[in-house]
């Protein structure tokens, strides 16, 4: 059925935002009595789901059988639904015809396959900003981390004379930063990494969600990405890229599905993507994750200037209310997602992070953002900062409502 969304699929859409999202008037329990309509800020730890997404789950659900082995009718139709959702994702990211897509359980998940799957030998080069995912795989490989300087021109300059000092394999970076929203520009990392002879890879748990990626017109190596950070279910999520390197690592998982002969004495493992899909697939969280992809890709152009003016609008009323700091990484990165950190002045993050959702009904997020390095090179303590997370289905009433919970905050004192 059609993606292309209609007035009747979007009724339930907040007004002012550009998609439909299951729990948008969610009422949530306040302390001081009665509800509110739940303000969803935390968008980049877990999206809600698309209204779009849960119809396709329950279109699909009925077929719901084994994939790849099985001959009844049931089974025909949930693999070419699985290999379906492989071939949606990989238009919606532009691979390559010779890509790979994977599907894993999540973008952590993607980045440890991947980190198996690195050539003997070779070295990882990563910034210290990163999310915990793209940086613990990397350790168990060498690695070189290196500082983000104060500006994007200098953390390039340096990322580019520690790539010609000495070979490396590959380039981890993040294509947004879960901890500030800003956008490394990739193609120019891309440049940088192929300059010397490594690939890229790009975590893009967080960029997904927000822009199209372009694989192909890139020339990115690798993108990882889940399925919860864009409007579909918990469990799925992808690892998209250069075949070679995932036709000749080990096998992520060993088991039935990931090879082509079995004897007592050896195995013969298939290529991918079946070599690192062993066991029976997330095959509802494959489909849906692809219906995410199919709906993003016709909304996208629209949400990204509706969440570039929610951002200027959060980040401005902030900047304007004594007491707040705004984080950034890098003082000269024109570019962000909705994703906006800050702290406020003689409170805790947590204690702000509660009485956001105690007395207003706003969730957000607060702490370290599994980005602990990154939070010590922005100077928070062990307590972190709260973050703001939204996307296409926020509305300019919840941006509003966070300003007023902070200024009264701010009025009411601690
Ligand atoms: N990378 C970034 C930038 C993230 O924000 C996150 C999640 O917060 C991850 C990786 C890990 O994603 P997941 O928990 O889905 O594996």
């Amino acid at each position: 059925s059609s993606v292309v969304k209609t007035d009747q699929q979007h009724t339930g859409a907040r007004a002012g935002a550009p998609v439909d999202l299951v729990g948008a008037d969610l009422e949530v329990p306040l302390v001081q009595g009665g509800t509110t309509r739940y303000a969803n800020l935390d968008h980049a730890a877990s999206t809600p789901a698309l209204r779009e997404v849960v119809h396709r789950l329950a279109e699909v659900a009925p077929y719901y059988s084994s994939v790849h082995r099985g001959a009844g009718y049931a089974s025909q139709v949930s693999t070419a639904l699985y290999e379906a959702a492989r071939s949606g994702v990989a238009a919606f990211v532009r691979a390559r015809p010779a890509d790979a897509v994977v599907f894993t359980r999540n973008t952590t998940d993607s980045l440890n396959l991947l980190a198996g799957c690195v050539p003997e030998g070779g070295e990882v080069v990563v910034l210290d900003v990163e999310h915990h995912a793209n940086l613990l795989p990397w350790r168990g490989l060498p690695h070189r981390i290196l500082p983000a300087e104060p500006t994007l021109a200098a953390t390039l300059a340096a990322a580019e004379r520690s790539l010609a000092r000495g070979p490396a394999a590959l380039l981890a970076v993040t294509g947004a930063s879960n901890v500030t929203g800003e956008v490394p520009p990739l193609a120019e990392l891309t440049r940088i990494a192929h300059r010397h002879g490594a690939r890229i890879a790009v975590d893009a748990a967080q960029l997904v969600p927000h822009r199209r990626v372009d694989l192909a017109g890139s020339d990115v190596d690798y993108l990882a990405f889940s399925g919860h950070k864009m409007y579909a279910p918990y469990g799925a999520g992808v690892l998209v890229g250069r075949r070679d390197w995932l036709d000749a690592g080990p096998p992520h998982l060993a088991g039935g599905g990931a090879v082509r002969e079995v004897a007592v004495d050896g195995v013969a493992w298939a290529a991918a993507p079946e070599r690192h899909e062993a066991g029976t697939p997330n095959v509802l969280g494959a489909v849906a994750l692809a219906r995410a992809c199919e709906v993003l890709a016709h909304v996208l152009p629209e949400a990204g200037p509706h969440e570039a003016a929610l951002r200027g609008r959060l980040v401005a009323g902030l900047a304007r209310l004594p007491g707040v700091r705004l984080h950034r990484i890098w003082s000269d990165c024109a570019d962000a997602i909705g994703v906006v950190t800050f702290s406020v002045a003689g409170y805790d993050a947590g204690h702000v992070a509660a009485y956001l959702s105690a007395e207003h009904g706003i969730g957000v997020r607060d702490g370290r953002f599994c980005a602990h390095p990154a939070a010590a090179r922005l100077g928070l303590p062990r307590d972190g900062a709260v973050r703001a997370g939204f996307g296409a289905g926020t509305c300019p009433d919840d941006v509003d409502r966070l300003l007023s919970a902070v200024e009264r905050l701010l009025v009411e004192g601690p």
